[in-house]
């Protein structure tokens, strides 16, 4: 008999391209104004000689595959998409060498970090956890993972589109903590895992969806992410 008083939940997974294998999670990662642009939009303009790189996370059960269809979530009246670059890790590491980081790189994603703006800035200007605002259902979208073990990618067009109109259209060259950096960075404050994903940042151009919309995100190289944004519950 199983033990359990009810299922456990799932494993979560994502495909692995060009294998019948699937990449387990385990924990999302997100770093926090990672484009200079995108900071200055949002208020934040980032000083990299006096920063340190932030991070936050959504729990496993918030991932959902690329290509799906989503409920408006609840509780926000400003629903936006921030397209993003993901890095799946592949093997442990704690206290990581910049030198040493592409040893913990299986592959990489394209992905979007939903986020209820309204509540993510309520939050931040009060000083509160971000939790509402961007740890939400369904609100970690994530193509198959791209196998590139070992390679640090540190360029390529990362571009969003909404219902056929571009929104989004930047370079990974562009990040401020580039992939070594942050893994260097992030593998400080946890011992890293292989399942862990960490999404890297969204370029300037962020904005709010609506019931209907269709949203096409795309890292040049790597992988095409889509999701529709259906009525609310
Ligand atoms: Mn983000």
């Amino acid at each position: 008999m199983n033990h359990y008083l009810f299922p456990p939940p799932p494993v979560r997974s994502l495909p692995i391209r060009g294998t019948a294998q699937r990449f387990p999670i385990n924990r999302l990662f997100f770093v926090g104004r990672n484009y200079h642009a995108h900071a200055v939009e949002m208020g934040r303009p980032v000083d990299k000689s006096t920063e340190n790189p932030f991070y936050f996370t959504k729990s496993p059960s918030s991932l959902v595959e690329s290509g799906a269809t989503i409920p408006y979530p609840p509780r926000t009246q400003n629903y936006h998409y921030e397209m993003e670059l993901v890095l799946a890790i592949g093997k442990p590491g704690f206290r990581v060498r910049e030198d040493q980081a592409h040893e913990l790189i299986y592959g990489y994603a394209a992905g979007l970090d939903m986020t209820r703006r309204d509540l993510q800035l309520v939050a931040r200007d009060k000083g509160r956890p971000w939790d509402t605002g961007k740890d939400i259902e369904n609100g970690a979208v994530c193509t198959d993972i791209v196998p590139m073990e070992g390679v640090v990618m540190s360029q390529g067009a990362i571009t969003l589109e909404v219902n056929g109109v571009t929104k989004q259209s930047s370079n990974v060259d562009k990040l401020i903590w580039n992939i070594r950096e942050i893994i260097a960075d992030l593998s400080t404050y946890y011992h890293l895992q292989p399942g862990d994903l960490i999404y890297t940042g969204t370029p300037e151009g962020v904005g709010p969806v609506v019931a209907g919309d269709r949203l096409t995100g795309r890292v040049e190289g790597i992988a095409e992410v889509s999701l529709h944004i259906g009525p609310a519950e």
